[in-house]
């Protein structure tokens, strides 16, 4: 009996401990003023394995090596020149600011040392007391609203999406710290490392669904795309000139694995099945453009049909039409 009090007394102090200290944080909004899901997507999150090995909160691959953050990310430099906002997680204090970086996709060694030293581009910083602090990064050049002392809610319009920085898509990238411990948002102060655990200790104020693997854009090109020209936001025609040398469908996703299976499908004007083909991936991409086509090119329109597969289950399929003139 004595021995039994006295566990259940260890639990519930145990138990206040760990709520206190994550209760004297506010839970944390989305620091972007988008739809996740359906106008903009997690990219990266935080890498919760100490070792090279980089391992999300969900055990998946959606990471890198010591990546400190939750990269929420947009369409293309067309969506940055619009303006998608960056929004405060939380209310706060801003600590510090730097903007003037230029917005460029950096996509080499090269590229990656002309922003050595402000590898976050354009940046925020927000104290949030009790040793919390947000950092928000890649904001578009010129955009940063907010200066150092000034007392913002959450909610607050810090700066518009950019890709300042090391930054090789347009994104936001949000760090949160506590005592200047990396805090992953996912999976709160209670659970600093490791994958798989309960997410009830999760900072958000809204359930975010976890999707490593999804479909980022489609379309038609005469010639391959690379990345980079994707996210800057070419190659969105919808009518290619018949001179063509090839018409290739494309697909852009994120987080695919080694072993997935691609079936690419080209449908011509008449209906006919031209390509028919799998594909399985030698390895594993964080982002990945695919392709494949034709060279025999006749007026109308064509259809191409993707899907990805993992195991015996659809991760996701996209069709897409383009008319040859
Ligand atoms: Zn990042």
């Amino acid at each position: 009996m004595i021995v039994l009090t006295s566990l259940v007394v260890t639990l519930v102090v145990g138990c206040v401990g760990s709520l206190s200290s994550q209760d004297s944080f506010p839970k944390l909004g989305i620091p972007i003023d988008c739809n996740v899901g359906k106008d903009c997507f997690i990219m990266h999150y935080v890498d919760r394995e100490p070792t090279p090995e980089a391992v999300d909160f969900g055990c998946g691959r959606q990471t890198y090596d010591e990546h400190k953050g939750t990269d929420f990310a947009i369409s293309d430099l067309k969506a940055v020149q619009e303006g998608v906002s960056v929004l405060a997680a939380a209310e706060g204090t801003v600590l510090r600011v730097r903007d003037g970086v230029p917005d460029e996709l950096i996509d080499s060694v090269e590229e990656r040392q002309t922003v050595a030293e402000r590898e976050c581009g354009n940046g925020i910083v927000i104290d949030h007391g009790k040793g919390w602090e947000t950092q928000y990064c890649h904001l578009r050049n010129g955009s940063v609203t907010v200066k150092p002392g000034m007392k913002i809610d959450k909610g607050t319009v810090l700066g518009m999406v950019g890709s300042s920085g090391l930054a090789s898509f347009p994104h936001v990238h949000l760090t949160v710290r506590h005592q200047q411990t990396v805090i992953d948002p996912f999976g709160g102060v209670a659970n600093t490392s490791g994958c798989d655990m309960d997410q009830k200790n999760s900072l958000w104020d809204e359930s975010l669904t976890y999707t490593p693997t999804g479909l980022i854009r489609a379309g038609f090109a005469a010639t391959p795309p690379t990345q980079t020209e994707l996210w800057s936001g070419k190659y969105k025609d919808t009518q290619l000139p018949k001179n063509i040398p090839a018409l290739l469908f494309w697909v852009h996703a994120y987080g695919v694995l080694q072993e997935d299976v691609e079936k690419w499908q080209l449908t011509s004007p008449t209906g006919e099945i031209v390509l028919n083909l799998e594909n399985i991936l030698d390895k594993s991409y964080r982002s990945w453009v695919g392709y494949s086509g034709t060279r025999k090119i006749m007026s109308g329109i064509w259809q191409g049909k993707y899907e990805l597969w993992r195991g015996n289950k659809l991760i996701f399929e996209i069709k897409r039409d383009v008319t040859v003139l």
